[in-house]
């Protein structure tokens, strides 16, 4: 069995192909640097994505903070995540970098992607 793929961990956008030479060696061909198949494994094992969105702000000028996740999330997660963060509405101040939600069982964290004053 093989899957084609895009390389996505940096602008070139290698074109991958991944065999499974038995249940457990998956071979990873197209890369031009170890990064793609240490990527394409992951993608076709346990596919994760860096999350970027926005939850609602109050009594600012600013209605949306946009936020992002702090390392990747498992892809079948990220329905949950975003459902999460569409539920919850924070006040200014708020700080770049600052934790806006937290789902400790998955180790997820979601934060600021900027500074908000009152
Ligand atoms: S394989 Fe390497 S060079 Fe190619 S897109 Fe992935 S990270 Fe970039």
């Amino acid at each position: 069995m093989k899957k084609e793929l895009i390389c996505i961990a940096c602008p070139l956008g290698c074109r991958l192909t991944a065999r499974w030479l038995n249940e457990e060696t998956i071979d990873i061909t197209g890369n031009k640097c170890p990064r793609g198949e240490e990527y394409g494994k992951e993608e076709v094992i346990d596919p994760k994505r860096v999350v970027t969105a926005t939850v609602r702000l109050k009594s600012t000028s600013i209605k949306r903070l946009p936020v992002m996740t702090k390392g990747t999330v498992p892809k079948d997660k990220i329905a949950e995540l975003l459902n999460r963060l569409y539920t919850i509405e924070l006040s200014a101040p708020v700080l770049r970098g600052e934790v806006v939600m937290d789902m400790p069982d998955e180790g997820v964290q979601v934060l600021s992607s900027r500074t908000v004053r009152r």
